[in-house]
């Protein structure tokens, strides 16, 4: 067989209008590129500097912009190029001095200056021609004896070199921006690029507006951003400070959390756990990634799970990629660690808050308890550190833990409420039930029908240690607690009644409603609903899921209390025969106040309702007349 081999070739004059159509998805980031490029020039200038022991003016970025004769010219008082070093690092496309200059450094015994430079791929400067129709690189080296020089490029592939008379070291770019970006030549867009992408850089980007005659230079930046200091030297204020700066509409954060990591990747950060704001929907953005302080996106979907997107703030790694492009960030490695490292951290702050400052942690509650609720269904490792800590509102609107709740269960009821939390639905569960349960001092955890049903499930699938969870509605684990006396015969009778009446034989009701009679301890009320756990789930699952179609109504059980003297009455009333529709309306006025009692009344219902009472009342007042 014949074999022939060979290689695709690729010649930069074709690719380079690709490059500079696609490398980066936002024309804006040629800002990014070229400020971080001159803060590199000044740290390798500041690093050789150090190694051979003399000293250097301060390292400072500047911006200058002429709105007049369209150019944007960056300059700063780094290391410097020769002709030659331009020739190598700018008109070659992909190679990288960075990459050199770390190499370089490691050989001479210096480790840090990896962490330190900023540029990796040598394609950043190539993000100048996305806006500029001409690149002027004008340069003079810190070496000694060095001469300035001038390039000169129209983007593309041809380039020309001329004299410069740059008589300081460092390197000045000019742009001439072209008629599709002229934009950038506003002052207040050139400002808010900056400081979008450059707020934190390590040295001061000042801004310049060449067109006005007495415009001073206005600092757009902090070079020590706040995740950089000794987290043990900040105060309070310090974060609330930083808060303000950077989320001016906010309320003050609930509290946050300093992140430190050196092994087995470098992170730094701070996350903030904001105030949420009822009339604002959660901001999705809230935490800006940052790659040795230089941003490098505001969408951390890949970084951070969905549940910690409420938190603000910002992350600085080098393990992060400065990519070309978001999306790659989703396949790194790293990522995953990081974002474990996130979760962990999150949770420990939150489980050290409940430890040291219970009171601050119930006050943030409101706030936090939705994402920690979803985040403990999210995350295992979340949940395991997390699920401790979840709090419900118990009878005496106390916040309490499901252990603290287990706990208080009085001892007579021990045994039968064993890993069983009873919980009473806001808004739909009976009241007259909680009071009951209330009197034999057992409590109930208060749910929402929104997450709580979700974490139920989640927390009774996935056991946490030793302990199981059972969650129970007041509903129907009522008559398991309070049940005492067994159904005589004459209960029996009160049940058929009941039934006779309310059902009879109509087969529609008998799908929807069946009757049954408890003699419950301390029963206050004369009969309420029960409905089946299991058929409740679904329908609070379906409902919070806002599938509509699926919330079939639920076969629901009117417990009559034998022993309430009402019902007595009713009873006795029917069995006398003369007044038998009294005895009926008392049957169907019992059933509406249990419905009143939990989910309330339809609107037919209701005014059935409303007519029954006037004749009730109006029957009972004719005996006292
Ligand atoms: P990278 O920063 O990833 O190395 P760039 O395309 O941004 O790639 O830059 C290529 C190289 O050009 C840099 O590594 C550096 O050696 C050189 N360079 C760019 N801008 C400057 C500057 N302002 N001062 C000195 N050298 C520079
Ligand atoms: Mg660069």
């Amino acid at each position: 067989m014949n074999t022939r081999k060979g290689s695709i070739s690729v010649k930069t004059n074709d690719i380079f209008p690709i490059i500079k159509k696609w490398l980066y998805s936002e024309h804006d980031i040629f800002i990014r590129e070229l400020v971080s490029n001159a803060c590199d020039a000044i740290t390798k200038r500041a690093t050789i500097a150090r190694s051979q022991g003399y000293e250097i003016p301060e390292g400072k970025v500047k911006v200058e912009v002429d709105k007049a004769n369209k150019t944007i010219i960056i300059s700063d008082n780094g290391i410097g190029m020769t002709d030659s070093e331009v020739e190598k690092y700018i008109a070659q496309l992909a190679f990288s001095g960075a990459e050199e200059f770390v190499q370089k450094m490691k050989d001479m015994g210096n480790t840090t200056a990896k962490d330190e430079i900023i540029g990796k791929f040598g394609l950043g400067f190539y993000s100048a021609f996305m806006v500029a129709e001409k690149v002027e690189v004008e340069s003079l080296s810190m070496t000694p004896g060095s001469v300035a020089t001038k390039w000169t490029c129209l983007g593309d592939t041809d380039y020309e070199f001329s004299d410069s008379t740059k008589s300081e070291t460092g390197t000045t770019i000019k742009l001439y921006i072209s008629a599709d970006s002229e934009d950038f030549l506003d002052t207040w867009k050139l400002k808010e690029t900056l400081t979008h992408y450059c707020d934190f850089m390590p040295y001061p980007v000042g801004v310049l507006d060449l067109s006005q005659a007495d415009a001073s230079e206005e600092i757009i930046n902090e070079t020590t951003p706040l995740w950089k200091k000794d987290p043990t030297v900040l105060t309070d204020e310090d974060y609330k400070e930083f808060y303000r700066k950077k989320f001016p509409m906010d309320q003050e954060p609930l509290f946050w959390l300093h992140l430190n990591v050196d092994h087995p990747f470098t992170l730094q950060g701070v996350l903030f756990f904001p105030k949420l704001n009822a009339n604002k929907p959660v901001q999705e953005n809230g935490i800006k990634l940052y790659c040795k302080q230089v941003f490098v996106s505001d969408s951390v979907k890949n970084v951070v799970p969905d549940f910690l997107g409420l938190l603000k703030g910002a992350i600085d790694s080098t393990d992060i990629p400065l990519n070309v492009s978001r999306s790659a960030l989703q396949g790194d490695p790293n990522i995953k660690k990081i974002s474990n490292y996130i979760i962990k951290k999150v949770a420990e702050s939150l489980k050290k808050l409940f430890n040291t400052d219970r009171e601050r942690y119930e006050k943030a509650w409101e706030d936090i308890g939705l994402f920690v609720k979803y985040g403990c269904m999210q995350d295992t490792k979340f949940d395991e550190i997390m699920r401790k800590y979840v709090l419900f509102k118990n009878s005496d609107s106390k916040l309490v833990t499901l252990e603290e709740y287990q706990a208080s269960i009085p001892e007579t009821y021990k045994e039968k409420l064993k890993e069983k939390y009873v919980y009473f639905e806001k808004n739909q569960s009976d009241e007259s039930l909680r009071k009951q349960l209330l009197s034999e001092g057992i409590h109930v955890i208060e749910t929402d029908q929104y997450i709580d049903p979700h974490f139920m499930q989640h927390a009774e699938m996935s056991k946490q240690g030793e302990q199981s969870f059972k969650f129970s509605a007041i509903d129907s684990e009522i008559e398991n607690i309070l049940e005492t006396m067994t159904t005589t015969a004459d209960d029996i009778k009160v049940k058929d009644f009941f039934k006779h009446v309310l059902v009879g034989e109509n087969k529609d009701l008998e799908a929807k409603l069946d009757v049954d009679v408890k003699n419950l301890k301390n029963a206050s009320s004369s009969a309420y609903f029960k409905v089946d756990e299991n058929m409740k789930r679904f329908q609070q699952m379906t409902k919070s899921m806002g599938n509509s179609a699926f919330s079939m109504p639920i076969k629901k059980t009117l417990v009559v209390n034998p022993s309430n003297t009402l019902i007595k009455n009713a009873l006795k009333i029917w069995e006398k025969g003369e007044k038998k529709e009294l005895a009926e309306k008392i049957c169907h006025h019992v059933q509406d106040l249990a419905s009143l009692s939990s989910e309330g009344l339809s609107s037919e219902d209701k005014e059935k309702f409303v007519t029954r009472s006037q004749a009730l009342v109006q029957e009972l007042s004719q005996y006292i007349v």
